[in-house]
């Protein structure tokens, strides 16, 4: 049986550290402040957006919302991103995803200034990944690494088998974990005989939203098993991409969902939005 990953914990861990940064902070006068942008009434959007305001709250981050209807501009929602670029007041800006129809998700995040990219979304955020001289990491990788971390799991030398290729999840997830030594393998819907390789890994990543993709006859005996995958089953219920009881019993550690990756990602973004305002007022 598997180790259950508590990605509660660790998450709650990282939010202290946190909540302890922005209390420090406030005695030097500075109120870390993170702006979010929702544009559209997306329910799922919706409940993202209302679970990283509440962790704002519960590590003392000012949180300011700036809800758009659906029918907003490109032009508007630039002009909003250019305004909270050059308010001194915000730490960090984050837009959430998917935007509705019409509007260029590319140029939204291209507008938000790299200083203030809190999601670690834009090109220059990116391109820092890659040469490991980063100040922001994505928040769903960065995550991933900070569980590895706490459950002193060490990469080095093993092969990571990462299941999808986006840019938010897959790609930098590889660039992370081969950073930490991995030997990295990116898969995706064009990779042909998917189990063989996925049976090779000593960590498994599965981001490719789909419930119960991952099976246990696709997971070695004793890998390191991570759930990215946030989906519905059949009873409506929250599932990731892994079949968790099955692999549970061939797994050394394995993340359920919910209570895996889907708390460290908002826990990072609160970090980066600390790292943000220390940056910004020279003292990082
Ligand atoms: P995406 O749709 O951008 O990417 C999915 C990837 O899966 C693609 O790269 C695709 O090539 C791959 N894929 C699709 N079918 C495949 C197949 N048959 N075989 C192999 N690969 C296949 O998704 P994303 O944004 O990376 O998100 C993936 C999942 O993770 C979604 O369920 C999303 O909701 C979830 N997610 C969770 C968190 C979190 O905090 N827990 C954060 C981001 C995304």
């Amino acid at each position: 049986m598997a180790t259950i990953i508590d990605g509660k914990a660790v998450s709650q861990s990282v939010k202290d550290g946190v909540a302890k940064q922005v209390a420090e902070l406030k005695e030097k006068k500075i109120t870390v402040t993170l702006a979010v942008i929702i544009v559209g009434d997306d329910p799922a959007s919706r409940v993202y957006v209302n679970n990283k305001k509440k962790a704002c709250e519960t590590t003392g981050i000012v949180s300011r919302e700036y809800a758009l209807p659906a029918d907003t501009s490109e032009e508007q929602l630039l002009e909003l991103i250019d305004r909270l670029n050059n308010d001194a007041d915000v730490n960090g800006i984050l837009c959430q995803l998917p935007l509705p129809a019409g509007l260029d998700e590319k140029a939204v995040i291209a507008a938000i200034s790299p200083d203030k990219d809190v999601d670690a979304f834009s090109a220059v955020n990116t391109g820092h990944i890659m040469t490991g001289d980063y100040t922001f990491l994505p928040c769903t990788p960065a995550g991933i690494t900070e569980m590895l971390d706490y459950y002193n799991i060490d990469v080095s030398g093993k092969h990571c088998v990462i299941i999808g290729r986006s840019n938010i999840v897959g790609k930098p997830m590889a660039m992370l974990l081969l950073q930490r030594n991995g030997t990295v393998t990116v898969c995706h819907s064009r990779t042909q005989n998917l189990e063989q390789i996925t049976r090779q890994a000593d960590v498994l990543v599965a981001a490719v939203g789909r419930a119960n993709f991952v099976t246990a006859d696709m997971v070695k005996d004793g890998a390191v098993v991570i759930d990215v995958g946030i989906n519905r089953n059949a009873d409506g219920r929250l599932c990731g991409d892994v079949d968790f009881e099955a692999v549970e019993k061939k797994a050394s550690f394995i993340t359920p969902v919910p209570g895996g990756v889907g708390p460290m990602t908002i826990a990072t973004l609160m970090k980066n939005t600390v790292t943000a305002a220390k940056k910004q007022n020279g003292i990082l």
